[in-house]
């Protein structure tokens, strides 16, 4: 063991599970803290490549996520009417990305990691979060919600965009939050009869663009994001107020909304990047979105998150436990890596969604020239297919 004392990770999502697994993997004894009473078992899906599937072959998780089987062949723009004008098929993105390529539910990559943590032995505390921390010159002293305390070694920041020990640590969220113009909001629906041939389907109009994924024949996900700007939405009000958003949306967007059964969406929230000036303090780190949210546009978000767990555990094992230079070696490697994929998001938030100025048949042309099988390798590129952690020595 190199850390002297505990490790605690608030979060148990893709950073927070990822960097416990490391760290274990590595000789230590993590404890993870999380929020929710339990892993969820709906969300949203994901694309994973690049960085992220580099981490997961490096922990021996890629069969696991080869073995995911979701009904979908084919990515296909579609019209008001459903029907198709730009197909890509699955497996030209699966070349493009040399077979390096899945379609993964976020609670199923949950279950992958949590699994791996639980076999492990990695002690996992559901229903639990940090409520203040006090820094000593040997530990910390934390508090949590259940009026428990404990000593802990280092503490690691996993929990997301809204991060609490960001929030106790660095201060508000407002002063790092950048509204990137737009909200997002995902939902699961059973037994619908909704025509999906095996296809995952994009459809997109001034403000708004909707997302489907079959899951089964009867079910699927998706996921609505729509420009508008930032006002407070109670969480009662999340699901009129997206059902609003795309009053009079073709195709099936809603229908959907209203064969939607639960009261709130699974997942609503702003567009939001998170671009914080310090990532650490004493023995206080940040990883994932906490600190370097890139939001959905950039489509690999959990890979970095993966990569910066799994890079922050071999700093610290590399600096013999010796926290402060392991935080600023795996804030200098990240950090740089982070910010130029937030500006090329922010940069896309921009065009992603039609205005409604826009002309559909130059979008349709830019959709079809993006996913053209010799270009799609370069398109790929922009949104991180190479792995930052290939010219690593490990
Ligand atoms: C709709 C959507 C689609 C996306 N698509 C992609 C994609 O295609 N590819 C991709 O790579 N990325 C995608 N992303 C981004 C990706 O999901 C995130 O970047 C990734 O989940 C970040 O991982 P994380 O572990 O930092 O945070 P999270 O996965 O958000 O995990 C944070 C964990 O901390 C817990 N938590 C929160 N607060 C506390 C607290 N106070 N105490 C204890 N626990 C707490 C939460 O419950 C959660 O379990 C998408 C995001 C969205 C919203």
């Amino acid at each position: 063991m190199a850390i002297d004392g505990r490790p605690l990770i608030s979060g148990a999502g893709i950073a927070g599970l990822t960097l416990a697994i490391c760290l274990k993997e590595y000789g230590e004894d993590p404890v993870v803290v999380e929020q929710s009473p339990e892993l969820p078992d709906q969300g949203y899906m994901m694309d994973f490549y690049g960085s992220g599937w580099d981490v997961a072959d490096r922990m021996g998780l890629v069969d696991k996520l080869r073995a995911l089987r979701y009904p979908i062949d084919k990515l296909q723009f579609v019209n008001s009417e459903g029907k198709p004008y730009t197909s890509v098929p699955i497996k030209r993105m699966k070349r493009a990305l040399n077979g390096k390529y899945v379609y993964v539910r976020r609670p199923d990559l949950l279950r992958i990691l949590y699994e791996r943590a639980k076999a492990l032995g990695v002690e996992v505390r559901f229903g639990t979060e940090v409520t203040d921390l006090r820094e000593r010159v040997t530990h910390v002293d934390v508090m949590f919600d259940d009026s428990s305390t404990g000593e802990y070694a280092l503490v690691f920041g996993a929990d997301g965009v809204h991060s609490g020990i960001r929030q106790v640590m660095f201060g508000d969220e407002s002063q790092f939050a950048r509204f990137l113009g737009a909200y997002v909001a995902a939902f699961h629906v059973e037994d619908h009869d909704l025509p999906f041939r095996r296809t995952a389907q994009i459809h997109e109009e001034p403000n708004r663009v909707a997302f489907y994924y079959p899951l089964s024949e009867r079910s699927l996900d998706a996921t609505f994001v729509f420009r508008l700007d930032e006002v407070d939405v109670p969480p009662d009000h999340q699901l009129s107020f997206v059902r609003r958003a795309f009053k009079g949306a073709g195709w099936i967007a809603e229908a959907l909304l209203e064969a939607y059964k639960g009261k709130a969406p699974l997942y609503f929230d702003t567009l939001t990047q998170i671009a914080i000036p310090r990532w650490s303090r004493g023995r206080v780190t940040l990883l994932g979105d906490a600190c370097g949210c890139l939001s959905l546009l950039a489509g690999q978000g959990s890979h970095m998150a993966m990569a910066g767990a799994y890079l922050l555990a071999q700093e610290l094992r590399r600096y013999d436990g010796n926290h402060s230079a392991a935080f600023a070696a795996y804030e200098a490697m990240m950090k740089p890596e982070i910010a130029r994929r937030q500006e090329d998001a922010a940069a896309f938030a921009k065009i992603f969604i039609p205005t409604t100025q826009s002309k559909p048949w130059v979008r349709k042309l830019v959709t079809k020239t993006v996913f053209n099988p010799l270009l799609l390798p370069l398109t790929m590129g922009a949104f991180g297919s190479k792995s930052i952690l290939e010219s690593d020595e490990d």
